[in-house]
C-alpha cells in the first residue's frame, strides 16, 4: 500500500507560485486573505490557525476578522461589502456552515466573484456547473484534483464513488471529476448499500465527518482512497477510514493527518498570491 502525502504537492505548489511571490514583493505588494468566523466552532479555529501559520511563513498577511454567533445578518453584510471594495483585500474566506440567523443565500449573491476563493458565489458555482472556468473552486476540491495529477493517477473513465454531498466538497467534487470523464456515484447517509457502491469503485472518496466509518468491508484491492474527512479521538485527527482496518488491503491512500488538508491551506493561498498577481501586476 502506497501513501499519497499532501507534503511533495504542497511543494509543487509552493515552486509554482513562487516566482509571483518574488514579483509581488519587488513591488512592495503583499497578497492578503481575510478570514471571517462566527463563533468558536472549533474545526474553523484549527484550520484558521493553519491558515495564519502558513501565510505567515511565507509572508501572505491575514486579516482574521471574529464575530458572535448571534451576530445580525446586517452586520455580517456590511463586513463583506467592506472587504470586498478593499483594494488591499485579495481574497475573502467564510466559514462554513453559517448560524441559521444569517441569510446564506444573500451571502452567496453579495460577495464578489474575484475575491470567492473558496468558491461559494452563486456566479463562481454556476461556472463550475456548466463546465466553464470558474474564477476559483472549492480548496478542498482543487487539493483532491492536485493530488490525483500529482502522483498521476487518471480519472478519465474511472469509477469513481464519493461520499458525501455537501456543497463544499462532495457536489463540486464530482462535478469536477465529471467533467474530467470520469464514471461518478454520489453517496449520502440515506445510501441504500452503501458497501457495494463503495466496493466496486475504482477510486474511493469519503467526505463524511464520522471517524473511521470506513472499515475493509468498503473496499477492494485495487482501490485509491482519498480520505477528507478530519475527525477527532480523544483530541488526535484521524480520518473517516479506518486505516489499520485497510492498509494492507488497498493499493493507495491519503492519510489523515498528513494528506489533503495540508494541500487545501496552500490552494487558498495559493489563490491568494494568484488574485494579487493579476490585480496588480497583469491584469489580463
Ligand atoms: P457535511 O457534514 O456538510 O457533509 C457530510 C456528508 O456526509 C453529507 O452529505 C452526509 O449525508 C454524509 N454522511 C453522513 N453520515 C453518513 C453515513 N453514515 N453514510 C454515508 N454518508 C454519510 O461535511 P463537509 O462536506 O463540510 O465535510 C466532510 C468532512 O470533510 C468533514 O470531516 C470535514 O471536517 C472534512 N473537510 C476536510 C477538508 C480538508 O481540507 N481536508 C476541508 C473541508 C472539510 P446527507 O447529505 O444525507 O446528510
Amino acid at each position: 500500500m502506497i501513501k499519497l502525502y499532501g507534503a511533495p504537492v504542497v511543494n509543487k505548489i509552493l515552486n509554482d507560485i513562487n516566482d509571483k511571490i518574488k514579483d509581488l514583493s519587488e513591488k512592495n505588494i503583499t497578497p492578503k486573505l481575510a478570514t471571517i468566523r462566527l463563533g468558536d466552532n472549533i474545526d474553523d479555529i484549527l484550520y484558521e490557525k493553519s491558515i495564519i501559520k502558513n501565510s505567515n511563513k511565507i509572508g501572505i498577511k491575514t486579516d482574521i476578522n471574529v464575530l458572535p454567533l448571534n451576530t445580525e445578518h446586517a452586520i455580517l453584510e456590511k463586513l463583506i461589502k467592506k472587504l470586498n471594495n478593499d483594494e488591499k483585500i485579495h481574497g475573502i474566506l467564510i466559514f462554513n456552515p453559517l448560524p441559521i440567523n444569517i441569510d446564506e443565500s444573500q451571502i452567496k449573491k453579495i460577495i464578489k466573484e474575484e475575491k470567492d476563493v473558496d468558491c461559494i458565489s452563486y456566479n463562481n458555482i454556476a461556472k463550475l456547473f456548466i463546465g466553464k472556468k470558474p474564477k476559483f473552486i472549492p480548496c478542498t476540491v482543487e487539493a483532491v484534483i492536485e493530488l490525483l495529477n500529482y502522483y498521476n493517477i487518471a480519472v478519465k473513465g474511472k469509477k469513481i464513488t464519493i461520499i458525501g454531498r455537501s456543497e463544499i466538497v462532495g457536489k463540486p467534487l464530482s462535478i469536477m471529476l465529471l467533467n474530467k470523464n470520469a464514471t461518478v456515484t454520489i453517496c449520502h447517509s440515506k445510501t441504500i448499500n452503501l458497501v457495494e457502491e463503495c466496493k466496486k469503485a475504482e477510486i474511493l472518496i469519503s467526505a463524511v465527518g464520522k471517524a473511521n466509518i470506513i472499515t475493509d468491508k468498503y473496499i477492494n484491492k485495487d482501490q485509491v482512497i482519498i480520505d477528507i474527512g478530519i475527525n477527532y479521538i480523544n483530541g488526535k485527527v484521524c480520518g473517516d477510514v479506518d486505516f489499520d482496518s485497510v492498509k494492507d488491503k488497498i493499493k493507495m491512500i491519503t492519510p489523515v493527518p498528513r494528506g489533503i488538508g495540508a494541500i487545501t491551506t496552500m490552494i487558498l493561498i495559493k489563490n491568494i498570491v494568484y488574485n494579487a498577481y493579476h490585480l496588480h501586476i497583469n491584469n489580463k
